[in-house]
């Protein structure tokens, strides 16, 4: 198959293995390139910081698998952690990829997001402690980083207990011990999980063509406010109507989703 069948993807991290679906979705065959250090463009634990946007950096490593394999097609992953954007209280996800067409130098991209199951960050005082906490989060399936990146117990690959209890013992001595999830997709399961079903988004996409120039990826980007109240008619902040965007060529269309929404969504009956 030639290049321009291939849609490249830069991993170290198993990703491959939920992504096929967007390959397929395109009639491509996807082409790994595993012997680029992806962490070398920003890591979790701060090694080194990652620059731009969670979307930049998604689309700089769409473009560089490109660029090193001469495909036409690049698949970009990128996630980010935090609080949850309700109450600001659970850990949350959002996973994101961005396919990029070098040929037409456009993008089309989807997100998942959800409670991320396994974020979690501990200082611990003790042997026991660092133990409970490796058996919280699931180990050895799911993986965990002992100490700082500047600290000589620093260790992101222990795949067994006896390698935590050597490093904590060390560090222990000199005060507490950093504890933390690896966020690597391949050594965080529920992750993982997150990224298939991104990619599930992706290949729903890209099944879908635009009216005017039948390129895929024909997809919502955004909500447009102004549905009426349903008993003074004014225009509320609710959503009336979808926007959908081409990738390509920008044609952009409205679908309706509701004309009215109850009075208790309208800011003027009930403020
Ligand atoms: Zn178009
Ligand atoms: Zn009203």
């Amino acid at each position: 198959m030639s290049r321009a069948n291939r849609l490249a993807l830069l991993t170290r991290h198993g990703k491959a293995a939920v992504l096929g679906g967007v390959a397929e979705a395109l009639g491509l065959e996807l082409q790994l390139i595993d012997d680029f250090d992806t962490d070398s463009l920003g890591t979790f634990t701060l090694e080194r910081p990652r620059l731009g946007s969670q979307f930049d950096a998604a689309l700089a490593k769409a473009k560089l698998a490109c660029e090193l394999s001469g495909c036409r097609w690049g698949l970009g992953s990128e996630g980010s952690f935090g609080p949850d954007p309700y109450l600001a209280q659970a850990p949350w996800g959002v996973e994101l990829l961005v396919l990029h067409d070098a040929q037409t130098d456009s993008q089309v991209h989807a997100v998942a997001q959800g409670p991320a199951l396994a974020y979690r960050q501990a200082s611990v005082s003790s042997l026991d402690a660092a133990i409970a906490f490796a058996t919280e989060i699931g180990f050895p399936a799911q993986g965990f980083i002992i100490g700082r990146a500047d600290e000589p117990w620093f260790d992101k690959e222990a795949r067994e207990l006896a390698q935590l209890r050597q490093r904590a013992e060390q560090a222990l001595l000199h005060g507490e011990l950093w504890l933390e999830t690896d966020m690597r997709a391949h050594r965080n399961p529920s992750r993982m999980a997150m990224i298939a079903q991104a990619g599930q988004v992706l290949a729903q996409r890209l099944h879908e063509r635009c009216p005017r120039c039948e390129a895929r990826g024909w997809a919502p980007v955004g909500l447009i406010s102004g549905a009426r109240c349903d008993c003074c008619g004014h225009a509320t902040s609710a959503a009336r109507a979808q926007r959908l965007q081409c990738a390509v060529c920008r044609h952009e269309e409205e679908k309706p989703l509701r004309e009215t929404v109850p009075a208790a969504r309208c800011e003027l009956c009930n403020p």
